[in-house]
């Protein structure tokens, strides 16, 4: 068997599982510390020793949420991480750190998308569409079988498919995206310039000081907030149309809906978003259904562990 450690390193946390063959053995995880790379392979070290170290590990896997250059064992951009620059070569620097001799770099979305395609939700599923509506929208594809990469490592960014043509700013800069009217940063940014604007919600004073989560957005919807009612109507539109047209152009059989947003919403936010894809399908014989992500936000650090081995 195949023993393989797996680390999701997000913005907030570092998250690591071990793996044997197909299976979960342990997790752990560790606050993503501040200053740069130095601190970043710190924590990296400190997880892995808290999951037993490397004695057994035949190899470590890590998610990143950037672009990442895998064969170089680079990371070329991570805005998403504190103080990282960039051409940070992280597989190298845990390598050294660990005494391991093979750590692989992957995309965190890409490594996910892996791991509900092999062990997850679209298990035995060759045409998939993965969507993590979180603080931004991303998306993984796989089909025939395969991932899919495209010419830059950015297919599959479901998030950044235009949905309104200059519509509401996106994180990444342009207009008009799926992740403009879906991802919980962009949902905040509008409910706080509509309330600062005047217009009544819960949302802000549930935010209190920090940031407006995906738990407050649950929070208030069930509340019954009118304008978290209509952000949320709004999201599940924009991501009806925007996995609609994906559907039409790739003929999927499968899209698999998580992230932080989606799992705190639950299944009713998941059934939404297949009956507004649905209702916006090309083909009324289309097969495809819209499922909730199997393994939570463990997914990236298996994800890792996966491609890792491969
Ligand atoms: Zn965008």
């Amino acid at each position: 068997v195949i023993r393989v450690v797996g680390v999701d390193l997000g913005g907030t946390k570092v998250q690591g599982v071990v793996l044997h063959g197909t299976e979960v053995k342990q997790d752990e995880r560790v606050e993503t510390p501040p200053g740069g790379p130095d601190a970043i392979v710190r924590a990296i070290v400190e997880l892995v020793d808290s999951l037993g170290g490397t004695k057994h590990a035949d190899a470590i896997g890590i998610g990143v949420p950037g672009a990442v250059d895998h064969h170089a064992g680079v990371v070329r951009r991570a805005p998403n991480l504190p103080d990282f620059g960039e051409d940070v070569p992280l597989a190298s620097l845990v390598a050294d750190a660990l005494k391991v001799e093979r750590v692989v770099l992957s995309n965190d979305v890409g490594a996910a998308t892996v791991a509900e395609h092999h062990l997850g939700a679209a298990k035995g599923s060759d045409d998939v569409l993965t969507v993590f509506v979180g603080t931004g929208v991303g998306g993984g594809l796989v089909l025939g079988g395969h991932a899919v990469h495209g010419a830059t490592g950015a297919a599959g960014e479901i998030g950044h498919t235009v949905v309104v043509d200059g519509g509401r700013p996106c994180g990444c800069g342009k207009s008009g995206h799926v992740e403009s009217y879906a991802g919980r940063a962009c949902i905040e940014r509008e409910a706080r310039r509509r309330h600062a604007a005047g217009e009544p919600t819960t949302l802000v004073e549930l935010a209190g000081d920090g940031r407006m989560k995906s738990g407050v957005l649950a929070k208030a919807l069930a509340e019954g907030d009118a304008m978290t009612i209509e952000l949320l109507d709004e999201a599940v539109r924009a991501l009806g149309a925007g996995i609609a047209s994906a559907v039409a152009l790739l003929d999927l059989s499968l899209v698999v809906v998580g992230g932080g947003v989606a799992d705190k919403l639950g299944p009713a936010f998941v059934a939404r978003i297949e009956e507004a894809v649905r209702s916006r399908l090309f083909l009324a014989t289309s097969p495809v259904r819209v499922v909730a992500a199997a393994l939570g936000d463990l997914s990236g650090a298996i994800g890792a562990a996966l491609v890792a081995t491969t």
